[in-house]
């Protein structure tokens, strides 16, 4: 018989998970800058920067983004290419442009209140199920669990199961400590993240090895997918301290309005790169060459000058490659 099928909310067992896991969370939990309270404009703007972006790169945009819209009203005022040009670095642009749609509906359609329950949330632009359950319950306390890819792998382990889809929520639910929601959440999220990682889990460690059905990796997960190779071309046209950029269309479905190098056809001619780098975006690993190039070719493009760098939506590999030019 599934193990899921012998558990329920109020079982030993799983009261008894509860009871350990906390008791790790508040012992070993990291000093992350999102945890130090519930306000929930901070923890909305830091569960969206957490959407596929690593901690790391998270805290050290977390704080600049907040001090230039310290509040929804502000973020929702802010012109597009401002909180583009905040958000670089950070990836997957429209997670940014939803931010902003978002900030925009609580300003101006709910007089800057928030809702206060997952089903609320899920109302708003680029809100799905599992932020919405975050916020609600971290900033909240809305006992309503969360699945990410961390809890996933937890509750398969724990269960021994291949579990997915809506049985994977019910049994998150089954788990879930009603009256402390949120850290249960976080706590779940945590051991993931730090202990019950992908590959050689640290089961040793684990503060729920005793309950755990597999105690290691559960076989028969899914394989990773492997990564494509694709090589590309930019044009490097530098004018001094100007350099010469295109914008991305606003209605393109990846880094929309962004700016960026003007990308080529490898050059015909026997010339050697400025530069060479290695950019991976999501699937695909890109061998990325700029070519020196004496004036653009391009129309839709413009000049701009070293100090605008900083101030414009640039993409993550354009900003690489500026830095390289030491132009940002
Ligand atoms: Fe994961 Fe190992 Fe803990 Fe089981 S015992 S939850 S596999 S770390």
């Amino acid at each position: 018989m599934s193990a899921l099928r012998l558990l329920h909310s109020e079982s030993i067992a799983t009261l008894d998970f509860r009871r350990r896991l906390l008791a790790w969370y508040e012992a070993n939990a990291r000093d992350l800058p999102w945890r130090k309270d519930r306000d929930p404009y901070r923890v909305w703007v830091s569960e969206i920067m957490l959407q596929q972006t690593r901690v790391a790169a998270v805290i050290e945009h977390y704080h600049a983004f907040l001090r230039r819209f310290p509040t929804v009203n502000k973020l929702a005022a802010a012109r597009e290419d401002s909180v583009l040009a905040a958000w670089s670095g950070l990836g997957y642009y429209r997670r940014a442009h939803m931010l902003h749609a978002a900030a925009k509906v609580v300003a101006c359609e709910r007089g800057g209140k928030f809702p206060e329950n997952a089903e609320g949330w899920r109302q708003l632009p680029g809100i799905g199920r599992y932020t919405a359950a975050a916020i609600a319950s971290i900033a909240f306390r809305e006992p309503v669990a969360v699945v990410d890819g961390n809890v996933e792998r937890v509750l398969q382990r724990i269960c021994g199961e291949q579990i997915a889809g809506e049985p994977l929520w019910e049994s998150a639910e089954i788990f879930l400590d009603r009256e402390r929601a949120g850290d249960f959440n976080q706590a779940m999220m945590e051991l993931g993240a730090m202990v019950c990682t992908p590959r050689a889990p640290g089961c040793l460690t684990c503060p729920v090895l005793e309950l755990c059905l597999t105690r290691g990796e559960l076989l028969g997960g899914a394989k990773a997918v492997p990564q494509k190779k694709r090589e590309i071309h930019y044009a490097f046209a530098r004018r001094g301290d100007d350099v010469f950029l295109v914008q991305r269309a606003r209605d393109e479905s990846l880094m929309a309005a962004m700016w960026e190098l003007p990308e080529i056809s490898r050059p015909k001619r026997r010339t050697v790169p400025s530069f060479t780098l290695r950019h991976s975006i999501t699937v695909t690993d890109y061998s990325v060459r700029v070519w020196p190039v004496p004036a653009p070719e391009e129309s839709r493009g413009q000049w701009v000058a070293k100090e605008k760098l900083n101030r414009i939506a640039l993409t993550g590999l354009a900003r690489k490659i500026l830095r390289m030019a030491e132009l940002v």
